[in-house]
């Protein structure tokens, strides 16, 4: 089975500090499955590092106020497009990223404040009915691979 992680947790230094968010438990949980690294921001274009950005009124716009929508949409359009030439049907993506967040993520504020929705990406993945876990929440994986 094919799962798609954030390339972040899997220790790839992508985000916009130019740094990462290894996380080793993960890496273990994932050592029986096929891995498919994806880091949206950088697939629609965006640099390392760059300005941190947020979602707000349905815009995702970057702390020196620059709307980056378009990069954003960009990188969930071709992260759904591998999810759907690997036939993902899960996806454990970073928390409360405007990209990869699920469930929650910053409203916008750049205060470190959650609202619930979720990023880009992992709306559009949700949306063509790819289960989307964060690093909190995937061992819900082992439950459903039970059923399977
Ligand atoms: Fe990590 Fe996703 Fe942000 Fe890329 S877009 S740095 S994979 S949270």
């Amino acid at each position: 089975m094919k799962i798609m992680v954030s390339a972040c947790l899997l220790g790839y230094n992508v985000k916009y500090d130019g740094k990462n968010n290894l996380n080793s438990e993960l890496i273990d949980f994932l050592a029986d499955y096929e891995v498919i690294s994806i880091c949206p921001e950088i697939m629609g274009g965006l640099t390392i590092p760059r300005i941190a950005s947020e979602i707000k009124d349905d815009k995702v716009i970057n702390k020196d106020g620059i709307d980056v929508t378009k990069e954003f949409y960009e990188g969930a359009k071709k992260t759904l497009e591998l999810a759907k030439e690997n036939n993902i049907k899960v996806a454990i993506l970073k928390k409360n990223s405007p990209s990869c967040g699920s469930n929650n993520i910053y409203d916008g504020t750049f205060t470190h404040t959650l609202v619930n929705g979720d990023g880009i990406t992992a709306k559009l993945l949700k949306e063509n009915g790819i289960m989307v876990l964060n690093e909190d929440n995937y061992q819900e994986l082992k439950g459903v691979l039970d059923e399977e």
